[in-house]
C-alpha cells in the first residue's frame, strides 16, 4: 500500500522554547533534507540530530535556525521514517516552517495519524494507543500513571492471556467434538469449560472493580461543598486550592463556559464541580426540594458538607444530611475556634459512618486530617496501589460488561445442561468482545472514530 508523508507540529500550541514540527512516512527523509541547509541528511546515521538551517525554497532565504532529528524505520514511534525538527518556539516561526514542508510534497495529519500510523503497523495496539491520549489529557500524576502503564501495554497483556486462556479452552472442546469415540471426554471438557470461564469471568470482574477508581483518576472526583451560609466553604475551597497544586480547565459548553477547577488531593485528582452554582443555591433543598436537591447532589462522586461548631444545628442541615445519607460524605465541623453551640453528639449520630473532621480554617488547622479523610474514602488504605491495572476507559469498561454477561451466558447455559458446542458460541463471542479491547476485532470506522479525538500532531 502506497503511504504518503505526514507532517504536522507536535508541541502545543502557544509560546514555548522549542516546537517541534514532525515528519513520517517514506518520504520524511528527503523532504527535509531538500530544504535543509547542513549534513546531507540523506546520508546521515539513523537516530543523529543535526544542527543547519531551513531554507524556503520559494525565496532561497533562511526561515529558520533548527536542530533536525532523523530516525528512519522501523524502530521509530510510527515505524515509518521520522523526521523531527526543532524550531525555536514562537508560532511565527514553527508555521512557517510548516507550510514551507507542507509545500515540499508532505501532507497536514489529521488528528492522532502518528499514533494511527502506529496502531496499524503494529507498533502499539489499540488500548495503548488510547492510553496515549489519556496520557496527553491527564490531570494529575496518578492518572498520568495509569495511563504509562497501559502504554506499556499492562492492559494489553492481560487481556491476551485471558483470551488464550478461552482459545485453548475452545480448542479443546473442538478436538473432542471432532472425535466422539472417548466419551469420558465430552464429561472432561465439561469440567474445564467451567473452570476456565469461572476463571475469566473472575479476572475481568476484579478489572471493573476498578474501573470506578480508573474513572476517578482520569477524570477527577466530582466534589461539592455545601453546606449553609457563611460556615466557611469558600475557606475550605481556597484552602484546598492553596494547599494543592490547582488546575484550571475551561470546558466550552453549550450554554456558558463552566470552569473547573481540579486539585490533586494525595494523588486522588478532585473536580471541584460548579461550586459557584452550589454557593449561589445554598438553600438548596429549601428552594428545589429534598427529591431534586438529592437529584443535582447525586452528580457529586464526594460530597464535603461543612458545619460551624459556634452554630446550633437546624432544620436545614438536618435535611441536608438526610439529602445525603447514602452518598460519599465527609462531615466538617469548621470554626472549632469558636465557643462550641453545635451538639457534636447529635452531628455524629445523623452522619452515621461518614467521617467527621474538625477544622479551623481560619487558622489553617485540621486540613491534614481532612485530606487523610478523602484519600482514605477512595482508596481505603490502598494508597499505594500504583502496581494495579486500572481500567478507565469508557470503552473498555463497556466491552468488559459485555464480556462478563456473555460469560455468565456461558455458564448458565452449562448449568442448564446445554450441549458445549452451543455453549461454545458465548466463549468464542467473549473471545471476541475481549480481542476488540485491545483492537484485534475491531472495525475500521471505530479506529477511525477513536484516533480522531487526539489533538493534532500527536
Ligand atoms: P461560606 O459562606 O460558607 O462560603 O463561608 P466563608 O468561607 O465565606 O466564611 C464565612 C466567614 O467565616 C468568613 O469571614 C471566614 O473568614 C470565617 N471563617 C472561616 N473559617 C473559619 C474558622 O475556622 N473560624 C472562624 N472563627 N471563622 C472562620
Amino acid at each position: 500500500m502506497e503511504t504518503d508523508t505526514i507532517t504536522a507540529i507536535s508541541t502545543p500550541m502557544g509560546e514555548g522554547a522549542i516546537a517541534i514540527v514532525r515528519l513520517s512516512g517514506p518520504q520524511a527523509v528527503s523532504i527535509s533534507a531538500a530544504l535543509f541547509q547542513g549534513k546531507d541528511l540523506n546520508e546521515v546515521d539513523s537516530h543523529t540530530m543535526h544542527y543547519g538551517k531551513i531554507i524556503d525554497p520559494e525565496t532561497g532565504e533562511m526561515a529558520e535556525e533548527v536542530m533536525v532529528s532523523v530516525m528512519r524505520a522501523p524502530k521509530t514511534f510510527t515505524r515509518e521514517d521520522i523526521v523531527e525538527i526543532n524550531c525555536h518556539g514562537g508560532l511565527v516561526s514553527v508555521n512557517r516552517v510548516l507550510e514551507i514542508v507542507l509545500a515540499s510534497g508532505a501532507r497536514l495529519a489529521e488528528p492522532g495519524e502518528f499514533t494511527k500510523r502506529a496502531f496499524l503497523n503494529g507498533r502499539i495496539d489499540l488500548s495503548q494507543a488510547e492510553a496515549v491520549m489519556d496520557l496527553i489529557r491527564a490531570k494529575t500524576d496518578r492518572a498520568m500513571n495509569v495511563a504509562l502503564k497501559q502504554m506499556d501495554g499492562r492492559l494489553s497483556k492481560l487481556i491476551q492471556e485471558l483470551r488464550q486462556k478461552l482459545l485453548e479452552t475452545l480448542a479443546h472442546v473442538e478436538v473432542n467434538i471432532d472425535y466422539p469415540e472417548y466419551d469420558d471426554v465430552e464429561e472432561m471438557s465439561h469440567e474445564m469449560m467451567k473452570e476456565k470461564t469461572r476463571e475469566v469471568h473472575e479476572e475481568v470482574t476484579k478489572l471493573l472493580e476498578t474501573a470506578r477508581q480508573g474513572k476517578i483518576l482520569r477524570e477527577g472526583l466530582g466534589t461539592a461543598i455545601i453546606g449553609r451560609p457563611n460556615v466557611g466553604k469558600s475557606s475550605l475551597m481556597n484552602a484546598l486550592v492553596h494547599e494543592n497544586k490547582a488546575i484550571v480547565t475551561e470546558i466550552p459548553g453549550t450554554t456558558r463556559d463552566v470552569i473547573e477547577e481540579y486539585v490533586n488531593v494525595r494523588g486522588v485528582p478532585l473536580r471541584l464541580i460548579d461550586t459557584a452554582g452550589i454557593r449561589e443555591t445554598e438553600d438548596i433543598v429549601e428552594k428545589i426540594g429534598v427529591e431534586r436537591s438529592r437529584q443535582v447532589l447525586k452528580e457529586a462522586d464526594l460530597i464535603l458538607f461543612v458545619l460551624n461548631y459556634g452554630d446550633e444545628l437546624n432544620d436545614e442541615d438536618e435535611k441536608l444530611f438526610e439529602a445525603i445519607s447514602d452518598m460519599n460524605v465527609i462531615v466538617i465541623v469548621n470554626k472549632m475556634d469558636l465557643e462550641p453551640k453545635l451538639d457534636i453528639e447529635r452531628v455524629k449520630e445523623l452522619a452515621g459512618d461518614h467521617p467527621v473532621i474538625s477544622t479551623a480554617l481560619v487558622k489553617e488547622e485540621g486540613i491534614d486530617q481532612l485530606e487523610e479523610a478523602i484519600a482514605n474514602t477512595f482508596f481505603e488504605g490502598e494508597l499505594d496501589s500504583g502496581d494495579m491495572t486500572y481500567v478507565s476507559n469508557v470503552r473498555h469498561v463497556q466491552l468488559l460488561k459485555q464480556a462478563k454477561q456473555a460469560l455468565e451466558d456461558a455458564q448458565n447455559g452449562m448449568e442448564m445442561g446445554v450441549p458445549l458446542d452451543v455453549v461454545q458460541i458465548d466463549v468464542t463471542r467473549t473471545w471476541e468482545i475481549l480481542g476488540e479491547i485491545v483492537g484485534d476485532t475491531v472495525h475500521e470506522s471505530l479506529i477511525d472514530q477513536l484516533f480522531s479525538q487526539f489533538c493534532l500532531g500527536k
